[in-house]
């Protein structure tokens, strides 16, 4: 059985953040756009084939990441123009000790470590102490929410009436959210319900931001009790709270990015290119996409080996010999010139020094422009 009792019906409804993508084989990348889009989304109404394709795709790769909560994971937009509670999430307003004096203060803390997920409540004035695991999937986010409606539950459960209580929380995220006009993430729509719950008691709630590890004792137990949350296995089955889109989408990018690494590694061809390349470099892919067109050509041709050095000419019936144009002692490849000929010795000290690799030759693409410049042999 769940151990949430069916609350936390949602994740954050935070937008994700796009990954970095490496320009990954078309069949790959075709495969990892679509399991994007959910199937409702039909670029064309009449090809069934292709939308059962799709939707075909998008349970598979729902299963490998993981993803239980497919659908119902948002909430519709809800106005949420009165609050019977107050907000103060600006830095000004944000001092550990409030303008006016409030009987009640309880912390709230969410934490997320290699082992798992997990939120803490501290009060001193009302005696809370809470901690409690959210399992591995969770985000901090979801965790900081947690907090704020635990809290809440703690204070009901103390029924609690016409007093002032300060809830302070160190996650900045979480209160902007709660004080947007609309919101679409059922969780902040709990979070949001459980404080007009406590404001509804005749008590006078501020939610207020504090800043983490700035020494305040009850922030500082709060993360305590949240740290100790997130070392405690979770009970019942994962995920605890709905998962988000954004750690669904980062799911599948991971699955898609470990496919085309696998891909690479297996492939039989590209011998040279893997020389430099061990595995798909995104940020060498960047800065080669940046570069301009003529001098891509050329770093394009000394990657595979498909330039006008004599080796490749003679390949391909243009030169009659495959030899080194300067030294006539080997073969005119794109390792003996960056890495080999010594007629050549004296510019390749001057931009390159004396590298021992391709891979070390590519990793400053502006001294290897330089050089290859300078001798013309790729013109
Ligand atoms: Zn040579």
């Amino acid at each position: 059985m769940c151990s949430n009792n069916g609350m936390y019906e949602n994740y954050s409804d935070r937008s994700a953040r796009n990954n970095a993508r490496t320009p990954t084989p078309t069949h790959i990348y075709t495969k990892g756009s679509c399991s994007h889009s959910p199937p409702t989304e039909r670029p064309n109404p009449m090809d069934k084939t292709q939308l059962n394709a799709q939707k075909n795709i998008w349970r598979h790769d729902l299963k490998t990441a993981d993803a239980r909560s497919a659908s119902g994971q948002t909430t519709q937009n809800h106005d949420l123009l009165q609050k019977l509670y107050n907000i103060a999430n600006r830095r000004s307003k944000g001092r550990t000790t409030p303008n006016k004096p409030k009987n009640f203060h309880i912390f709230t803390d969410g934490s997320k470590t290699k082992e798992g997920t997990g939120c803490g409540v501290f009060s001193e004035d009302l005696n809370i102490h809470i901690s409690k695991p959210l399992g591995e999937h969770s985000t901090v986010f979801q965790a900081e929410c947690v907090g704020i409606i635990e809290a809440c539950n703690a204070i009901k459960r103390r029924q609690v009436k016409h007093e002032n209580i300060l809830i302070l929380s160190d996650s900045k995220s979480v209160l902007q959210a709660l004080d947007s006009p609309k919101l679409t993430s059922k969780l902040i729509l709990e979070c949001h319900q459980r404080l007009t719950e406590v404001c509804e008691e005749d008590n006078k709630v501020t939610i207020q931001w504090i800043k983490g590890h700035s020494g305040s004792r009850g922030n500082d137990a709060a993360d305590e009790l949240a740290r100790e949350g997130s070392a405690t296995p979770a009970y019942g089955p994962e995920p605890i709270i709905p998962l988000p889109v954004s750690y669904r989408k980062n799911q599948l990018s991971q699955n898609y990015k470990q496919l085309h690494n696998k891909y690479w590694v297996e492939l039989d061809t590209c011998r040279q290119t893997k020389e430099i390349l061990a595995e798909p470099n995104t940020k060498l892919t960047k800065i080669l996409l940046r570069t301009p067109r003529k001098q891509l050509r050329k770093l394009v041709g000394l990657m595979t080996g498909h330039n006008t050095l004599n080796k490749h000419l003679n390949n391909i019936g243009i030169t009659d010999s495959p030899m080194c144009r300067a030294c006539m002692e080997a073969e005119e490849t794109t390792k003996h010139f960056l890495l080999e000929c010594k007629q050549v010795e004296v510019y390749r000290n001057k931009y390159l020094g004396t590298p021992n690799t391709l891979k070390e030759v590519f990793s400053n693409l502006k001294t290897l422009l330089g050089f290859v410049e300078e001798l013309g042999w790729l013109e």
